[in-house]
């Protein structure tokens, strides 16, 4: 029935996923936004926001979440839970499975973004929850006085081990190499901070201690010297980056080698009507701002798709 079948529904309440969703509500299309496992998305989860414009004085990823889910919702998009499961794009509408009842919808916007990356050892896997941790907003506090490491030599690790200097009587930062793909600002930070300590070069071989369920140390392996050594720690935080959350869509869109959602025309995927923004399709820049701008251009090119198919 027409009723049943929504204009646009928006996968994802990141920064991509709610700016599209205050442009398709500005435009009238009623747009359902799903929200899933990690709602906000990456913003959610991280501290001071100092580069975002219009904030001068910075905003706390959270907050900056907020507001603009208050936008969406204030122009009339419907934010649901939802954890989509799968989907039909062989007709029209296409058709989502997410809970008892299938939606219709003429669009859909896939703004699901990326998940934290993780090492991949197996006593790193065990003890997630026990030391083990990939937010350090979320986690850090339970290691107030204690020694910490942080992985990884991009942004991410950069601001976790700032971040966890509150609480942390040492932060050792371990990188797999002697340069950083941290930007200038955030490395010299780091650096001048005098409770971050670096170790280059440097491998996780094993988190330390899985029979006491427990994190007491790291077993790193110098990877020029093939040195082996145990750093004790209390908590171990990844910040080695991110993998696109679009698996479910394989097959059915293209996906590059990393998992990322290809696009042309900034936004557009191989489907018609389907649409793809944020870190999910943007291996490049992966900036907050950039998520947004690109929500913002997969709205108006719904907008447009849907005036072209005489809705
Ligand atoms: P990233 O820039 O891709 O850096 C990931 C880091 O983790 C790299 O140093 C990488 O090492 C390391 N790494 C990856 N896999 C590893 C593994 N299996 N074992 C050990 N190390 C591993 O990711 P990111 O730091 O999450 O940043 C992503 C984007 O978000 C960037 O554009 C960044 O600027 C942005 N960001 C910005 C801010 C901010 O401005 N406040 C904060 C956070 C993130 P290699 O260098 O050897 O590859």
């Amino acid at each position: 029935m027409a009723q049943d079948i929504r204009d646009t529904v928006i996968l994802g309440t990141g920064c991509a996923g709610l700016t599209a969703a205050i442009y398709a509500a500005r435009a009238n299309l009623k747009p359902l936004v799903l929200e899933g496992h990690e709602p906000g998305g990456q913003l959610s989860i991280t501290t001071l926001v100092e580069n975002f414009p219009g904030w001068p004085e910075g905003i706390q990823g959270p907050d900056l979440i907020e507001k603009m889910k208050l936008q969406a919702t204030r122009f009339g998009a419907e934010i649901q839970m939802g954890h989509l499961h799968s989907v039909d794009f062989s007709k029209r509408p296409l058709t989502l499975f997410l809970g008892k009842e299938p939606v219709h919808t003429r669009t859909l916007i896939i703004a699901s973004g990326a998940s934290a990356r993780w090492l991949g050892l197996p006593s790193e896997q065990a003890l997630i929850g026990h030391g083990v941790s990939s937010c350090a907003t979320c986690d850090g506090f339970f290691f107030s006085g204690k020694d910490i490491a942080v992985i990884g030599g991009g942004d991410s690790a950069m601001e976790e081990a700032l971040f966890l200097t509150r609480f942390a009587t040492k932060v050792s930062v371990i990188h797999r190499r002697e340069q950083f793909r941290s930007s200038r600002i955030m490395l010299d930070r780091a650096m001048a901070h005098d409770k971050i300590k670096f170790l280059t070069n440097t491998a996780v071989e094993e988190v330390l201690d899985v029979g006491k369920k427990e994190v007491t140390g790291l077993r790193l392996r110098n990877t020029v010297t093939e040195d082996e050594s145990v750093l004790p720690v209390s908590a171990m935080f990844l910040g080695i980056g991110h993998i696109p959350n679009a698996g479910m869509f394989k097959g059915l869109i293209d996906l590059d080698a990393d998992g990322y959602i290809k696009t042309t025309d900034q936004v557009h995927t191989k489907v018609p009507g389907v649409f793809a923004c944020g870190d999910v399709q943007d291996r490049r820049y992966r900036q907050a701002i950039t998520a947004a701008g690109s929500g913002c251009m997969a709205a108006l090119e719904v907008e447009k798709y849907l005036e072209e198919h005489g809705h």
